[in-house]
């Protein structure tokens, strides 16, 4: 029998955390630019204006959010929020974080953990960015490592999203975790905000991504994908880019595969969260190969191909 693979010795790294500063405040104030915050507030105005035809994401609706809740993700020009916490089940290298999470999202991963309010824009409560900086504040003070935006999606809430980070700390280190389906017409008001970019790379093919997730192939899930990841880590002098993988069942050889050696061949250096604890949730009963959890023998041969890979693991 063969032995379990055991994770790279890049896994035993410093985390990010110990070498990592909170880079974008420390930049600017050494190259004497806008702090963080005034950049996101001038930019809130332009987001707000690409609402009025919607093209934030990979969908291209084209419709006018600002005339009322609209396109695949049913959202409006208002975001609201359904979780506001310290939490500590993301990466190690950045918990504890105080996690916002912004309701409503482009996607329909029918194995969506949050299922219910990610799909749903009007879950939660009104997003105050002034409020929740306040009790991001009170976390950080708290000992809370890190500060991150999520959803649902939070790149289709992109005037409050600003909102938002123009309401933090210019000093808390920022997190944006998103499924990185958003368009070159957002990267713009996104660039230069974050310390940390927290992308998924969910499916390695269209089918998978039409099947799972309701992306038509015409949406070209991959390549925006991955021009997203190869934008942000061209932020690499002032962010940092984890890029996460969700195992499921059935899907090493068609979505994890593609990945590994995608991130193998453009993107060595970058860290890679490898995300291993699929649990059947939401609508997951409707693909018969995702009503279980990960066999170990998946898990062996996924962890197998990061070895072969060479990826930079982390925990
Ligand atoms: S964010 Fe995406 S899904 Fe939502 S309206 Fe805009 S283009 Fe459509």
């Amino acid at each position: 029998m063969n032995a379990a693979p055991t994770l790279p010795p890049s896994a035993n790294a410093p985390r990010v955390w110990e070498q990592f500063q909170p880079a974008t405040s420390v930049v600017r104030r050494q190259r004497r630019i806008p702090t963080r915050s005034t950049v996101a507030r001038e930019r809130v105005e332009l987001a707000q204006a690409q609402l009025a035809d919607c093209h934030l994401c990979l969908h291209h609706c084209g419709t006018n959010r600002l005339a009322g809740p609209s396109g695949r993700c049913h959202a409006g020009a208002n975001a609201r929020f359904f979780a506001a916490q310290t939490d500590v089940s993301d990466e190690l290298e950045l918990l504890p974080s105080f996690a916002v999470s912004l309701s409503g999202c482009n996607l329909r991963c029918d194995f969506c953990i949050t299922g219910g309010p990610s799909w749903n824009p009007r879950a939660g409560s009104d997003l105050d960015a002034a409020r929740l900086a306040d009790r991001a504040r009170d976390a950080l003070v708290q000992g809370a490592r890190t500060v991150m935006i999520l959803g649902g999606e939070p790149t289709i809430h992109l005037p409050a999203l600003l909102e938002l980070v123009a309401a933090l700390p210019d000093d808390a280190c920022l997190v944006l975790k998103t499924n990185a389906c958003f368009t070159p017409s957002a990267r713009p008001l996104l660039a230069g905000l974050f310390d940390v970019w927290l992308p998924d790379l969910k499916f390695g093919n269209a089918e998978c991504a039409d099947r799972l997730a309701a992306i038509p192939h015409a949406a070209d899930y991959w390549n925006t994908v991955t021009n997203n990841l190869l934008w942000m880590a061209a932020e690499q002098d002032t962010a940092e880019v984890i890029v996460r993988h969700l195992l499921m069942p059935g899907h090493v050889d068609c979505c994890w595969e593609p990945a590994a050696r995608w991130l193998s061949q453009h993107l060595p250096a970058a860290k890679v969260s490898l995300r291993t604890g699929y649990w059947p949730a939401w609508h997951a009963a409707r693909h018969p190969e995702l009503r279980l959890p990960l066999a170990r023998t998946e898990l062996n041969r996924a962890l197998a191909l990061a070895n072969e890979c060479r990826l930079n693991l982390i925990p």
